[in-house]
C-alpha cells in the first residue's frame, strides 16, 4: 500500500473556464465508512484499491483530503427544469475534484456527490442519503455493463451524518467518474452570462475533450452540435431498447459527451408501457418512457440556441443551419432504435425495413396490450428462437396473439446466439434495488453485492441468481423513487 494518494489530479476545467468554477472543498466527515468500492474501475484509473480503503483513501473519497496540486471546484450551470429556465443551478451538493488521466490515456473527471453545501446550494442542505447514492452506483454500473454510455461510480462512503428528508436518513458521498461534467446547462450558463469569449472557450474545451474531429471542420461549432445530436440520438435509443426511464431529463442532466448522467428517480420498466414513470415529482408525465426521444430533441434545441453567438454568418443563416442539423435527430434516433430492435429479435441485418418495421410495431403493440415484462420477454424469445417458446408465450394473456406474431418472426430465421448477446437476463429490478438499499442502510451490504454481481454481468445466465431475473412479486405494488 502506497503511503500517499498516488493520484495526480489536473484542474483543467477550473483553469480554462474559471468563470464557471468556484474553488470549494468537501465538508468535514465525522465518521467515514466505505459501503462499496469499484475495484476494476479504480484499477482503470490507476488508483490502488487497497489505498482507497485506508482512512486517507476514504478522506479523499469524501473530499477531505486534497492531493497536492488539486483544485476542487463547484461547477456553475443553468438548466431548464420541467420546461422552466433556472439561470443559476450549479453543483449544489457536488464537487469536481479534478481530472485524472486513466491507464488508457483518457481524461476522466473525479466528482463527488453529497459532499456538503456550496455557493450553489440555494435551499438545499448539500448532502445526499445512502439510498439514492447506492441507487446511482447500482444503475450506472448496470448501464455500463449493458454497453450504454454512462458516468461511472467509483465508491459510496457513508458519512455517519444524518440527513433530513421526510425522515432522518444516513448520509453518504458518491464518487463519480465521467468523461466530463459538461452539460447542456453548462452552455446555457455561459450563454446567459453574455460573455461570448467564455462561451467560445467552453465550446473549444468540449470539442477538444469529446469531439476533436470537429476542430478541423469548416464550421467547428456546427460540427460540435451535429456530434452531440448524433451522440444523444444513439444514447436515448439505447435507453429505449433496454427499457430505461431516466426520470428527470432536465437540460442540466444532459451531457455533451453523450453519457447518461444524474441517476435520480430513474428505473427500468417492468411491464411494457410508454407511460412508465417512477419519479415522485413529475406530475404531468413529462419524462415518461415514451416521451424520452422527444425530450432529448427539445433539449438539443436549447443546446443549439446557445451556440448562435459562435456561428460566424448572419443569425438567420445560423438558425437555419442549426435547425437543419437538429433535423437529423429523428432519423438517427429511429435508425439506431430499429437496428437495436432487429438485433434484439435476432433478425438478419440485410432484411428490408418494410419487412421488419411492421413486425416490430406489432410486437410493441402486443407487449403493451398484454403488459408483458419487457426484459424477460426478449430474453425468453431467445429460447423461442431455439424452438422452446413456452415461457415467452406464457407472458401473454391469450397465447394466440403471440403465436400469430411468432410464426411470422420465426420464418425470418432469427439467430438465438445473437439475441442472447443483446438481451440481458439481469437488469436492476426495482424491488431488488429497494431490497439492497434497505439492507445497506442497516449495515448489511450482502444483498447489494449479490445484485451488483448479477447486473454487472447482465448477459450471463446463472442458475444461482435466478431470483434476480424474475419480475417483481405482485405485492411489490407501484414503484416510486426520489432523489
Ligand atoms: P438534480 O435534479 O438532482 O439534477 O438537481 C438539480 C439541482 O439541484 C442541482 O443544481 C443540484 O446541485 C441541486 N440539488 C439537488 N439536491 C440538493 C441538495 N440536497 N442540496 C443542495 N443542492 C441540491
Ligand atoms: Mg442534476
Ligand atoms: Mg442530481
Amino acid at each position: 500500500i502506497s503511503p500517499d494518494p498516488a493520484i495526480v489530479l489536473d484542474d483543467r476545467f477550473a483553469r480554462e473556464l474559471n468563470e464557471m468554477a468556484v474553488p470549494w472543498h468537501g465538508q468535514e466527515v465525522p465518521d467515514a465508512r466505505l459501503l462499496v468500492l469499484n475495484e476494476p474501475l479504480a484499477a482503470d484509473l490507476g488508483l490502488d484499491p487497497a489505498w482507497l480503503r485506508t482512512s486517507d483513501g476514504l478522506r479523499l473519497l469524501v473530499g477531505n483530503l486534497i492531493p497536492p496540486g488539486a483544485a476542487p471546484v463547484a461547477q456553475a450551470y443553468s438548466g431548464h427544469q420541467f420546461g422552466g429556465f433556472s439561470p443559476r443551478l450549479g453543483d449544489g451538493r457536488a464537487l469536481l475534484l479534478g481530472e485524472v488521466t486513466d491507464t488508457a490515456g483518457r481524461l476522466r473527471d473525479i466528482h463527488l456527490k453529497g459532499s456538503g453545501p456550496t455557493p450553489f446550494s440555494r435551499g438545499g442542505d448539500g448532502f445526499a442519503a445512502v439510498g439514492p447514492m447506492l441507487r446511482e452506483y447500482i444503475v450506472s454500473e448496470a448501464m455500463h455493463a449493458l454497453g450504454i454510455p454512462t458516468t461511472r461510480s467509483l465508491a459510496v462512503v457513508g458519512t455517519g451524518r444524518q440527513v433530513r428528508r421526510d425522515t432522518m436518513l444516513p448520509g453518504a458521498v458518491l464518487t463519480r467518474v465521467a468523461s466530463s461534467h459538461l452539460r447542456v446547462g453548462s452552455f446555457q450558463y455561459a450563454r446567459a452570462t453574455g460573455n461570448v469569449d467564455l462561451l467560445r472557450r467552453l465550446a473549444d474545451h468540449a470539442i477538444d475533450r469529446h469531439y476533436p474531429d470537429a476542430a478541423d471542420a469548416e464550421q467547428p461549432y456546427l460540427a460540435l452540435f451535429e456530434a452531440v445530436v448524433a451522440a444523444q440520438a444513439e444514447l436515448v435509443a439505447q435507453w429505449m431498447l433496454v427499457g430505461f426511464v431516466h426520470g428527470v431529463m432536465n437540460t442540466d442532466n444532459m451531457t455533451i459527451s453523450g453519457e447518461t448522467i444524474d441517476y435520480g428517480p430513474c428505473a427500468f420498466m417492468d411491464a411494457f408501457d410508454p407511460r412508465a414513470l417512477y419519479s415522485s415529482i413529475d406530475e404531468t408525465g413529462r419524462y415518461a418512457y415514451g416521451n424520452q426521444p422527444f425530450v432529448a430533441e427539445w433539449n438539443l434545441a436549447r443546446f443549439g440556441e446557445t451556440l448562435l453567438p459562435l456561428m460566424d454568418d448572419d443569425q438567420d443563416n445560423a438558425v437555419s443551419r442549426l435547425s437543419e442539423a437538429l433535423g437529423a435527430f429523428r432519423a438517427q434516433y429511429s435508425d439506431a432504435w430499429s437496428a437495436g430492435m432487429r438485433d434484439k429479435l435476432g433478425l438478419p441485418e440485410d432484411l428490408d425495413r418494410e419487412v421488419t418495421a411492421p413486425l416490430i410495431d406489432e410486437l410493441i403493440a402486443l407487449l403493451r396490450e398484454h403488459r408483458v415484462d419487457y426484459t424477460s420477454f426478449f430474453r425468453d424469445l431467445g429460447a423461442a428462437a431455439r424452438g422452446d417458446s413456452g415461457s415467452a408465450r406464457g407472458m401473454f394473456t391469450t397465447s394466440e396473439a403471440f403465436d400469430a406474431w411468432a410464426e411470422r418472426w420465426r420464418a425470418l430465421g432469427p439467430d438465438a446466439a445473437r439475441m442472447d448477446r443483446v438481451n440481458p437476463v439481469y437488469i436492476p429490478r426495482n424491488h431488488l434495488v429497494e431490497e439492497a438499499l434497505t439492507a445497506a442502510e442497516k449495515d448489511d451490504t450482502g444483498p447489494l453485492g449479490q445484485l451488483l454481481d448479477a447486473v454487472t454481468h447482465p448477459y450471463h445466465d446463472r442458475p444461482d441468481l435466478q431470483r434476480y431475473a424474475a419480475p417483481a412479486p405482485e405485492d411489490f405494488g407501484p414503484y416510486r423513487t426520489f432523489c
